[in-house]
């Protein structure tokens, strides 16, 4: 450990791990994934995905967005409906939610996983609540026992929104496989990526086959150029299945890897007073997808101001999302008390996580986090 490095560039919040195996199955795909091999690594991507989940069925498509669009469809969610989900998280859940003509319902997070908190979800229940969507912020499982529990007793569906959680676990299982349906996403940010893409995965054989339909346009699969719903064009591409499933191959590495950047980040920021870090709980895995830092008392420095000082130190950041609700779209979509979303909204910091990170650039990052926040 070199406690004089100094980075010679910007370290970026971000950013994968492609090595030799990617460019062998891209450079594969490219030669040879046409005509009869056109769908060849689609078909393996989705196999192996499935079985590393757990589960029966895999749909690769072309982002979480999406998977999130058409497991509401394919659950029936629509015009009427209710879904309750976490005002902290990204726009793209409400909006799938939206697009299926269904309304968003905004419950709150809990501090400790910063995920879904059940107690708020039996607040937002309403007669029209057809389902609930927690979500794995960073990478951290959500209460997945609780929340299926309320599901079960109000006979709701539940739909994992799994997207950056490739690898996390719950009570020893995997996130994706505890709900009706999960999306995932393998955007470029990800902890596996395919340039842009997703995956819906599922155990139940209708849903998956209504899914797998509307992803082509509602085609039916036995009549050529036959359809049967007004569906979308949301197929993922052989050239990104061959990176996928190259990624895949290396997701335990992967996890391994993230795991150790947010160990070197507790180390050192652990006992900093007044910040909370995303710490997983006895019952859960995080898969870390990003270390993160939440401001729990006033600093010299605003959130946004000390992100603006970590730049100048060569450090790139991300603010938390904006809750939901602060956005002219959603300012009037009901609500629960959200007082949480909107603490860590404000006040979070997703700090450089990308799988390429080393141990010096983590302690030079922490050191700057230390020194700017005992100014
Ligand atoms: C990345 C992400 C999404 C969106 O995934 P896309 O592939 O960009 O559509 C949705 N939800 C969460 C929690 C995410 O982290």
């Amino acid at each position: 450990m070199n406690s004089s490095y100094k980075p010679k560039k910007i370290i970026l919040t971000a950013g994968p791990s492609i090595g030799k195996k990617e460019i062998k199955y891209g450079l594969d795909a490219i030669e040879n994934g046409w005509n009869e091999n056109y769908a060849d690594y689609l078909i393996k991507f989705e196999n192996e995905f499935a079985k590393y989940i757990g589960v029966k069925y895999a749909l690769s498509v072309t982002s979480g967005t999406a998977a999130l669009h058409l497991a509401m469809l394919s659950l029936g969610i629509g015009p009427g409906d209710e879904v309750i989900m976490p005002d902290q998280t990204f726009i793209s859940i409400a909006n799938a939610i939206v697009w299926a003509g269904a309304t968003p319902v905004f419950a709150d997070i809990e501090m400790d996983t910063w995920c879904l908190d059940p107690e708020s979800v039996k607040k937002a229940i309403s007669k029209k609540t057809k389902a609930i969507l927690p979500i794995y912020t960073y990478g951290q499982p959500p209460r997945m026992n609780e929340i299926r529990k309320i599901a079960r007793d109000h006979g709701l569906f539940v739909v994992e929104d799994a997207c950056p959680a490739v690898g996390s676990l719950y009570k020893g299982k995997r996130a994706g496989s505890l709900s009706d349906i999960a999306a995932f996403s393998f955007q470029g940010a990800k902890i596996m990526v395919t340039g842009e893409g997703g995956m819906l995965v599922t155990n139940n054989k209708k849903w998956y086959e209504k899914a797998a339909s509307l992803r082509t346009h509602g085609r039916d699969p036995k009549k050529t150029f036959w359809h049967n719903d007004m569906g979308f064009m949301y197929r993922m591409s052989n050239l990104q299945a061959a990176i996928g499933l190259a990624q895949l191959e290396n997701i335990d590495s992967f996890v391994k890897k993230k795991r150790q950047i947010f160990h070197w980040y507790k180390k050192r920021l652990e006992k900093v007073d007044g910040i909370l870090l995303n710490d997983e709980n006895d019952w859960s895995e995080s898969n870390y997808w990003m270390c993160s830092i939440i401001l729990m008392k006033k600093f010299k420095y605003s959130r946004d101001q000390l992100r603006a000082e970590l730049l100048k130190r060569l450090i790139d950041t991300r603010p938390f999302f904006y809750p939901i609700t602060m956005f002219d779209m959603y300012k009037n979509a009901k609500k629960v008390d959200t007082k949480n979303s909107y603490h860590t909204g404000l006040n979070g910091i997703n700090l450089p996580s990308g799988i390429n990170l080393t141990q010096d650039e983590v302690n030079y990052i922490s050191n700057q986090v230390i020194d700017l926040l005992s100014a």
